[in-house]
């Protein structure tokens, strides 16, 4: 994780992105609305809509069943995109690691429980499971302990420590709470509700080189480089969707180092084929936009929102405080800003301000049992959005101080 300039925002991208904001066809046909729920799912530029519309027109078949050549392109299709996949997230080893496609990060992570870990994993060995972080992240590994209890192997799960203040995981207590019978570490690369990097190398650190983790990156792949190589981990999960591909898309990357081969079980039926064809287009597309620069441009905004908050009396924000002030050693917020206002609540916040055109989430955000208990409002930031935006946003909400 690179530390980015907070107190110049990276308004110098400013031409960048009005480029780019330019070629989302359903924000630019809303000037006065404005979409701050990319944690949810991510709006489809015109190169992913292209995309589906030649698949659909050119190619449409099914993969690996005829040898016409439709069928051929579509089957080709889906191997190319396995490939792009792994060239995306700078896989150093391509040739030994393998990828599943799937509906979105929660099929992937239940399948890697259901069809993986078991075959893993022997009586009292333990794994990590991150107990403060998205459902899809915790319940497929209780399951399977589950699961295995049933075929009488007993596991143990350990829950992932947390520093309360600032929802990052606490790596001094994971590497006391580790040892050599932690044989499996699931975690999350950026929080959905807190917004931080979750330092993942310093997981790497404290669990040691032989564990397996397991890196939900739901919210981070398509928001900022993902490096597998830098992050050594074994297993990436994400959401195609999330990443600007169509919904009902997602993939699973397994590195071929420990444990059996990831092999996906029963028989899964025609694969999206258009799903996965707006995912290579989705990719292709992030990478010439620069993965980096989108970091910096969200990072930017989400900072200049936290910092306005941060003088509003009337808010709490939840999760780690970025400060725009020279010389901030706080760098782990991504674009993600989730807050409460101390009076009203968050599902009418929420409407409150879609009266004024702003579309945030507001619940709980399927966060598990250890996270916050009361409900609050998510802003999620993507290149498309803008200064003037996170501006107004902020006039709104002083106004209801
Ligand atoms: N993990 C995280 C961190 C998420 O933010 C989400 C969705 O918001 C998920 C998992 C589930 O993703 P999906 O709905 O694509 O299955």
């Amino acid at each position: 994780m690179t530390d980015i300039d907070l107190t110049a925002p990276s308004w110098e991208l400013g031409e960048w992105q009005r480029a780019l904001r330019a070629q989302f066809p359903i924000i630019t046909a809303h000037p006065d609305l404005a979409y701050l729920d990319s944690a949810a799912t991510a709006q489809k530029p015109q190169a992913v809509l292209d995309a589906v519309h030649a698949y659909l027109t050119t190619s449409n078949a099914n993969a690996g069943r005829g040898t016409y050549p439709w069928a051929n392109r579509t089957t080709a299709l889906v191997e190319q995109a396995r490939e792009r996949v792994k060239r995306f997230l700078g896989d150093p080893a391509p040739e030994g690691s393998a990828v599943h496609f799937t509906s979105g990060t929660t099929e992937g992570l239940r399948t890697l429980a259901r069809d993986w870990l078991p075959h893993f994993l022997a009586d009292g060995d333990e794994i990590v499971v991150p107990v403060a972080d998205h459902e899809a992240n915790i319940a497929p590994w209780l399951e399977a302990q589950g699961q295995l209890a049933r075929q009488g192997v007993h596991i143990r799960v350990r829950p992932m420590p947390y520093q309360r203040a600032s929802g990052d995981y606490d790596h001094r207590a994971l590497a006391e709470l580790a040892g050599p019978r932690t044989r499996f570490v699931a975690v999350t690369h950026v929080h959905h509700v807190y917004g931080g990097d979750m330092n993942i190398h310093r997981v790497r650190r404290a669990v040691g080189p032989d564990a397996v983790i397991c890196l939900d990156a739901a919210q981070s792949v398509g928001h900022q480089p993902v490096s597998v190589a830098e992050l050594d981990v074994d297993f990436v999960v994400f959401s195609g969707h999330k990443a600007m591909a169509l919904p009902g898309t997602g993939a699973v990357w397994a590195r071929r180092a420990r444990g059996p081969r990831f092999t996906p079980g029963g028989w899964a039926g025609t694969p999206n084929t258009v799903g996965i064809a707006s995912l290579t287009a989705a990719l292709d597309w992030l990478e010439a936009a620069g993965t980096d620069r989108i970091e910096r441009w969200t990072v930017a905004l989400a900072a200049r929102l936290t910092e306005g908050l941060r003088h509003l009396d009337a808010y709490e924000i939840l999760g780690c405080q970025t400060s725009l002030a020279a010389g901030s050693p706080v760098q782990r917020r991504r674009g993600i800003v989730t807050f409460r206002h101390h009076a009203i609540d968050s599902g009418d916040l929420g409407f409150i301000l879609f009266s004024d055109g702003f579309m945030v989430r507001s619940d709980q955000h399927c966060q598990g049992g250890a996270g916050e208990r009361t409900g609050s409002v998510r802003v999620s930031l993507h290149v498309h959005n803008t200064v003037e935006e996170v501006d107004r946003l902020l006039a709104v909400l002083a106004t209801l101080g």
